[in-house]
């Protein structure tokens, strides 16, 4: 891996990186029809410019780095919808739509989200199996031209392996980084923060940590396991903002302030995040708070 590359560069600068907040459910706040994945929406004309507007959004808010919208476009996530087999052509329109929104210097990097499937013993995906689906969706989002590949909301540390394996088999030359969904401090699957980190890291990781999941304690709570486990490994926050609640309509909602997502973004920090971004719900004004937070640590 050449030292070079623009995301370990921005990693040796010592500075936290203000990374980028939610593309979901920034959509869905866009227009995002119904039942419509964002992977699919993004081959139309008005999808990916909404995708380039809430990656605009962001960048302008002051996040130096930004996830494609490619969460779900893996060939096994893709299979049952109206996606279903045009992973290159997904990947090549969310990276453009990123490319050409944020300024030059704003790292782009390809999201890669769980298959959606259960894996072996638990579920029929073979970890095998969802290793070749993930290194497609590596090397499609590789040939794209993004800076490096985030592995995220990983729920099972079996399926965050074959994620970053699969990154590795598709993208040898890219940074990977990893990051899972803890609640009460484990992921759903039990998996612990150190273990989780031990295990990434032994793989190569660029860098390990927690995002999506109940807000931002969920995330805060397990920065030092990820920490104990992964000496040395620079530390990623990306929490929803608060615990999601249901409005009356339907629509899931989420309660946290700008305020409250700086305070995340200090403490965060302080416990050795090296880039701390959103998740779910949170808006360009919780990045723009993030960003100044971070910037004045
Ligand atoms: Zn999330």
């Amino acid at each position: 891996m050449p030292v070079s590359d623009p995301f370990r560069a921005a990693l040796a600068a010592g500075r936290p990186i203000p990374a980028d907040g939610a593309m979901g459910s920034a959509l869905i706040a866009r227009g995002l029809p119904l039942g419509t994945p964002p992977e699919a929406w993004l081959l139309a004309p008005d999808g990916a410019a909404a995708v380039g507007a809430v990656h605009l959004g962001h960048a302008e808010a002051g996040a130096r780095l930004v996830l494609s919208a490619t969460f779900g476009a893996s060939p096994v996530r893709l299979a049952d919808g109206p996606a279903a087999g045009r992973v290159v052509d997904v990947c090549a329109a969310a990276v453009a739509a990123a490319r050409a929104a944020v300024p030059t210097g704003v790292l782009v990097a390809g999201d890669i989200g769980p298959s959606g499937v259960l894996l072996a013993p638990y579920g029929d995906l073979e970890p095998a199996a969802a290793r070749a689906s993930f290194a497609a969706q590596a090397a499609a989002l590789a040939a794209a031209g993004v800076d490096l590949l985030w592995v995220e909301t990983m729920a099972d540390l079996a399926e965050a392996r074959a994620a970053v394996e699969g990154a590795r088999d598709g993208a040898p030359g890219l940074p990977v980084v990893a990051t899972l969904t803890f609640e009460r401090g484990r992921t759903l699957f039990g998996d612990r923060p150190e273990q989780a980190a031990e295990a990434l890291a032994a793989l190569g990781v660029a860098a390990v940590g927690a995002n999506c999941g109940n807000g931002f304690e969920a995330v805060l709570e397990v920065l030092p396991g990820l920490a104990a486990g992964a000496p040395g490994l620079p530390l990623v926050a990306k929490a929803n903002a608060g615990r999601p609640e249901v409005g009356p309509g339907g629509e899931v909602r989420y309660p946290a302030t700008p305020a409250d997502a700086a305070a995340y973004a200090r403490r965060a920090v302080d416990l050795g995040a090296a880039i701390v971004g959103g998740c779910c719900g949170t808006t360009a004004a919780h990045v723009a708070a993030i960003a100044a937070a971070i910037a004045r640590r």
